[in-house]
């Protein structure tokens, strides 16, 4: 089954379900998913038993909001194993999210698991018109982050010939994509960037490559972020959204009807949108904070994990004919939201501003101090060749026009250097754009 815009629906029998036949899928699976998370799982009992609710009082969809919360703190607290709701020996993948401070996340999966998560991503690769036929090169690093094992065993599930190029070596990612031929790139959005910039210096023409999808995660993409490399590279590129506490990238994607809006699996993800503040729920189509309970995880249980990620969801019709309700792209992690002199900043919103002045690229850098007793923001902006200008009246000038552009969005002042086009570090995984030298 195909749509105009050549996106395939996998697998149309779930993902064109009606919405009462896709909430009674929900609704049997979260009550299994409870029993075996109150069995299995200490945590879960011991919470559970506090708040006087037991699995057989889950009745309807909307009883999910009598279970208790989970957040990273729990996860974190039970390391490594304190959430398994199997034994080991049943264990067959562990993966870890890279902990900032302390103790990384540790999750597990089942044979099964690891069979749902296959299903996830062809989901989302067929909704970027990813086909058996692609050969596909994986620029995510393999290890313990879920994106590059994740996304490779989908495709491969797919029937697509995998390339597990790993990360780094950026003239060989090069002379892969030549030889072998590759038609999809996986990679963040920033290292996409850099093989673009690194491949036009080379003299590649991409008009002319064989590329032409490109699958993006590990990191926020920014709509002009995608816009610059889907038109430099003359490639497609879909977003798909995630999170290791969950599973792994996969949760949702973004079909080629609906841009920017995600579909969510949810066969196996149930959501609900909470006022981050009080945790209540919130109405249809308000933004607020993504709460997620997988349905059929077997290994790692996880009820209503609250991810600090603000989006909305609705689940009006899509063109593309599925009737998965679609989230927005996440506005952000409130994790990486910098609080500067009480005003809240979101490094994303710099990218976006950026992206509308004509001179400067979309590379950034923000470094945030209190030497003087007061934060202080300073974002250096890498120039564009043709941004340059020979006059110091002029180039102050220009500086002052970034700078006001960027106080009128975030409403903070910031300093801004512009600096020598390529010189911002391109990073081969996750780019770091803040560095936050606070003194407490
Ligand atoms: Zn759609």
């Amino acid at each position: 089954m195909t749509s105009l815009n050549n996106d395939t629906i996998l697998n149309p029998d779930i993902e064109c379900a009606s919405r009462e036949r896709i909430r009674e899928i929900q609704l049997a699976k979260l009550q299994r998913q409870v029993k075996h998370a109150y069995a299995n799982v200490a945590w879960y009992r011991e919470r559970m038993d506090e708040m006087g609710v037991a699995p057989d009082d889950i009745k309807t969809l909307d009883d999910v909001r009598r279970l208790p919360f989970t957040d990273k703190t729990v996860l974190r607290d039970t390391y490594p194993y304190g959430l398994f709701a199997v034994p080991l020996d049943d264990v067959v993948r562990l993966h870890a999210s890279s902990g900032t401070t302390g103790k990384p996340i540790v999750v597990g999966y089942t044979k099964g698991d690891l069979d749902v998560w296959a299903e996830c991503i062809a989901r989302i690769a067929s909704m970027a018109g990813v086909t058996s036929r692609d050969r596909v090169q994986m620029s995510f690093g393999y290890g313990m982050f879920t994106g590059g094992f994740g996304l490779h065993y989908g495709c491969e599930h797919m029937g697509c010939m995998m390339i597990p190029a790993s990360s780094g070596n950026t003239e060989r990612q090069l002379m892969m994509i030549n030889d072998y031929g590759s038609t999809v790139l996986i990679a963040t959005p920033s290292y996409a960037m850099h093989i673009c910039e690194a491949g036009e210096a080379a003299g590649i023409d991409w008009s002319k490559s064989t590329l032409r999808v490109g699958l993006f995660g590990g990191e926020p993409c920014t709509p002009a972020l995608k816009r610059e490399i889907e038109s430099r590279m003359h490639i497609v590129c879909t977003d798909n959204y995630g999170l290791t506490e969950v599973m792994g990238p996969g949760v949702s994607g973004e079909c080629l009807s609906s841009r920017h809006q995600q579909h969510i699996a949810e066969d196996h993800f149930l959501w609900e949108i909470v006022d981050p503040k009080t945790g209540e729920p919130l109405p249809e189509g308000e933004e607020g904070e993504l709460v997620l309970t997988p349905l059929d995880k077997e290994a790692f249980p996880v009820l209503r994990y609250r991810t600090h990620d603000l989006t909305r969801i609705t689940t009006e019709p899509c063109a593309c004919g599925r009737t998965h309700a679609r989230m927005d792209k996440v506005r952000t992690r409130t994790d990486d939201m910098l609080i500067i002199r009480g005003t809240n900043v979101f490094p994303s919103e710099i990218e976006d501003v950026l992206a509308g002045i004509e001179g400067v690229s979309p590379h950034y850098h923000i470094v945030v101090d209190n030497e003087t007793g007061l934060d202080r923001m300073t974002v250096s902006v890498e120039l564009l060749p043709e941004g340059m200008h020979d006059s110091f009246e002029k180039m102050e000038a220009f500086t002052k026009r970034v700078a006001d552009t960027l106080t009128n969005t975030l409403l903070v002042r910031p300093r801004v250097k512009l600096v020598q086009p390529g010189t911002i570090a391109r990073s081969e995984g996750k780019t770091k754009h803040v560095e936050d030298l606070r003194r407490k």
